[in-house]
């Protein structure tokens, strides 16, 4: 099935409807708009409606009309790994990861990025544009290239070097910003209006934020249509969490799933503006950020998609909760350790916040667990271990062998 199903937009805020175009907020009250669908369709179809492999298998449930314009990387389509030993560290019956690291350039980001790019092509853009603190512009960049479109990509000072290095050979156009992602969205959020380029940034653009609704569609599938009870998101802006919570709603009223997951937002507690709103029971008070080794998470001010996360963790029984950095590196080290993937500290993070749920007794250990696991470690930036080499032959390489085999604990 290649057709899309995409309906309208309407305004999250105050219903509004208006036709399908490149339209980034309410004309009546400002608010988000977020794009609807012929559910029904979904809902008489089933999963006869998906088709072929990745992201694009739910292009019925995307809004990139022509298949022309479906850019493609081979993006989406990660596993969803069953992991018993991390289980059983954790205290939880069943842990989950949708990793998410698995894609073509490391991050969830290129789900974003397939549909911001389809959609520069269906409005007839030539260039696009993102303000990042790395993940992001690498993909845009990447995705921009494959597109044939020019990209104008504005990257954090503190990206780590794989990021920057990445960015430097997909990019057209690569500028290094000062300050952190705070300092530069809203002036860049300005230029949007000028129709200069295409908007890929994480603000308002409802084409963009669509393409992440794929994780709950996979993660749907991968289980049988059973989906798991509680899924972990991490959240910066939120445009994960907020499209992982309407596919698992779009999927409930289709009938596919007969419940949605409750839904945990994970942060960085350096940057926790949304997390300490739920606590807190207030509205969210924007924080001036410095440093937090989850990159990927430093946002100070998630603006009105974190005002959206916010009333969604109210209204379904949500949950949100940050760890600060030495907590986030320790999971990274964990989930290396006992399951064997090395994840970078953005895509950590939602480990280290469900370990503390646990450990907190915030969590019903007994259910189901699905964490999102971001990125991959191979673009993170750390201190290297010592490259001092040993020259052997082969009595001290025996020697080194035997000892090191014989020593306790070894499963071997
Ligand atoms: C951008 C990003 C996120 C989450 O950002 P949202 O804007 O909240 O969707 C999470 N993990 C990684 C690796 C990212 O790059
Ligand atoms: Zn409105």
């Amino acid at each position: 099935m290649s057709e899309s199903l995409a309906r309208e937009l309407a305004c999250i805020d105050c219903g509004a409807i208006y036709v399908l175009g490149y339209r980034l907020e309410c004309e009546k009250c400002r608010g988000l708009l977020e794009l609807r669908y012929d559910v029904d369709r979904l809902r008489a179809a089933g999963p006869a409606l998906f088709s072929g492999t990745g992201l694009w298998r739910y292009a019925a449930m995307l809004p990139i009309a022509d298949p022309g314009h479906r850019v493609t990387l081979g993006e989406g389509g990660t596993p969803l790994l069953d992991c018993p030993r991390l289980a059983a560290r954790l205290g939880v019956r069943r842990l989950l990861l949708k990793y998410d690291g698995a894609n073509p350039t490391g991050t969830v980001k290129d789900r974003t990025s397939a549909t911001a790019v389809g959609a520069a092509l269906q409005f007839g853009y030539r260039a696009t544009s993102v303000v990042s603190s790395g993940n992001a512009g690498s993909s845009i960049a990447a995705y921009s290239a494959r597109a044939g479109l020019r990209s104008l990509i504005f990257a954090y000072e503190r990206a780590s070097a794989p990021k920057l290095l990445h960015m430097t050979a997909t990019a057209s156009d690569l500028i290094i910003y000062k300050g952190v992602y705070d300092d530069l969205i809203s002036h860049w959020d300005r230029l949007v209006e000028e129709r200069l380029f295409f908007d890929c940034g994480a603000s308002r653009n409802a084409y963009k934020h669509e393409g992440k609704k794929t994780l709950a569609y996979e993660i749907a599938e991968q289980t049988g249509f059973v989906a798991p009870d509680v899924v972990v998101a991490p959240v910066a802006v939120g445009e994960t969490f907020i499209a992982t919570a309407r596919g698992f709603r779009e999927l409930c009223e289709a009938g596919l799933i007969s419940r949605a997951p409750r839904m945990v937002a994970a942060q960085a507690t350096r940057a926790n503006a949304i997390a300490r709103a739920f606590r807190d029971g207030t509205p969210i008070t924007p924080l001036k950020i410095g440093y937090t080794v989850a990159e990927g998470l430093a946002a100070g001010n998630p603006g009105r998609k974190g005002d959206w996360v916010l009333r969604l963790l109210r209204k379904d029984n949500g949950l949100a909760a940050d760890v600060e950095d030495p907590e986030i590196l320790e999971a990274q080290r964990m989930l290396a350790r006992v399951e064997g993937i090395w994840a970078g500290p953005t895509g950590v993070a939602t480990v280290a916040v469900l370990r503390r749920l646990l450990e907190h007794k915030d969590l019903d250990p007994a259910q189901t667990i699905c964490a999102i696991i971001s990125e991959t470690g191979l673009k993170t930036e750390a201190e290297l271990p010592s490259r001092e080499g040993t020259a052997f032959d082969e009595e001290s390489l025996r020697r080194l062998v035997r000892g090191l085999l014989s020593g306790r604990g070894h499963p071997g």
